[in-house]
């Protein structure tokens, strides 16, 4: 092997690549960079040709500005895929690079110590610790302190790492809702591993994938309900590679298969769809707005990253702020944005708190559910558990 772990990888890319620039037009990373998807496997490949050392190669990546902010700049929010005639696979690319910026030391450890989501303590167990959340009697496919493992189940209900943890109520509303119309039902307490990926564990986000899919083969569940359009994307790749036969569908998705209700009436203000990055094809949106019970051609759209993605904020914070602010300029005062992803909602409602704007912030479950986020609540107890009693604790935890 050579100094670069993930070289194969660039090579392919750049046999791909014609250099159009379609990709560098449709990215504001790309465009500060002054690169193409095609230009990162190249420079990468040409500081390993300048290098003797993996030392001196780190250094000389370090050295391009460029190089740097095109890798760790990416939302991996895919625009710069649909502009490709090619369809270069530019997650590939960047989450190849990604693993070997951080194998050469090029992602500061203290940027993701608390992300590290297949380990014990990460910033979701923690809060729900400190907090007192948690699902021991809704994970009934495993053992737990309040109940043997069970088995034979209709459904598992996947909420994801930012519902689970910020939304308890929400997170049993929908538990409940999911058991009622669809069966038996167990949760899947579990993450996708999207932060470890851009970290650079690229193989540890699969690896906690792979667990996840044989969690759900000895629950005997036929279907799993995300939340997120990440999360299902994640997992239909992981069962897939497992060969575990379950369908994964959005909760729109199996809500309306369900003929389930609104519990209240939608908002009167407009309603401007938050398109979440991870839904391609439009599949979850369309499923969304029929869940809404909304034509899909009438909500406005935005399309692209809430700011997420990518740990991006973890390099470069005003980068997240500033494409949070793009697309919630597109929102005219007075109307609701309705994300698909909780993650969006977290990262809107945190950008609202330093720069308010007159519209409300909603996951499209809260408006079809009672209960709500609290981002008050939760922000001032994030912010909180940093202090006090745990602090301490926190402080080694993530060291
Ligand atoms: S995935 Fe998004 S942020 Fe990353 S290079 Fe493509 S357009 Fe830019
Ligand atoms: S759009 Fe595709 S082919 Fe064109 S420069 Fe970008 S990666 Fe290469």
């Amino acid at each position: 092997m050579g100094l670069l772990e993930r070289s194969d990888a660039y090579w392919k890319f750049t046999g791909q690549c014609t250099q159009c620039g379609h990709c560098t037009q449709a990215c504001s990373s790309l465009t500060a960079a002054d690169m193409t998807l095609g230009d990162i496997a190249q420079a990468l490949l040409e500081a390993e040709r300048n290098s003797a050392s993996s030392d001196e190669l780190a250094a000389n990546i370090a050295q391009n500005g460029q190089l740097v902010q095109a890798v760790r700049g990416c939302f991996f929010c895919t625009s710069c895929k649909n502009t490709c005639f090619a369809h270069n696979d530019v997650c590939d690319l960047i989450y190849n690079a990604r693993v070997d910026f951080r194998k050469l030391g090029l992602i500061p450890r203290e940027t993701y110590t608390s992300v590290l989501v297949d380990e014990q303590w990460d910033i979701f167990t923690a809060y729900r610790a400190i907090h007192g959340i948690g699902y021991a009697d809704l994970t009934r496919h495993v053992d737990t302190d309040v109940a043997p493992a069970d088995t034979d189940f209709d459904v598992a209900f996947f909420p994801g790492c930012s519902l689970a943890a910020y939304g308890p109520e929400l997170t049993r509303e929908i538990f409940a809702a999911v058991e009622e119309l669809g069966g038996k039902t167990t949760m899947l307490d579990s993450c996708c591993g999207s932060s470890l990926r851009s970290a650079g564990f690229f193989d540890r986000a699969e690896a906690l994938c792979d667990k996840n899919s044989r969690e759900l083969a000895d629950s005997k569940a036929k279907q799993l309900v995300c939340v997120c359009p990440g999360c299902a994307n994640d997992m239909k790749r992981a069962l897939a590679r497992t060969g575990v036969d379950v369908e994964v569908v959005s909760l729109a998705a199996f809500l309306n298969a369900h003929g389930f209700k609104p519990k209240k009436p939608l908002p009167e203000t407009p309603l401007c769809i938050s398109k979440s990055c991870q839904d391609r094809d439009g599949t979850y949106l369309e499923d969304t707005c029929e869940a809404l019970g909304i034509d899909a051609e009438v909500p406005t759209i935005f399309h692209g990253c809430c700011g997420a993605g990518g740990a991006v904020s973890a390099f470069d914070p005003d980068r997240q702020a500033q494409q949070a602010d793009e697309k919630l300029s597109f929102a005219p005062d007075g109307s609701t944005v309705v994300t698909m992803c909780p993650t969006c909602t977290y990262t809107y409602a945190y950008r609202m708190m330093s720069n308010p704007r007159n519209i409300v912030n909603k996951h499209y479950a809260e408006l079809l559910f009672e209960s709500q986020f609290d981002w008050n609540l939760v922000f001032y107890q994030l912010n909180s558990m940093w202090y006090g009693e745990y602090g301490a604790w926190l402080a080694q935890v993530f060291a």
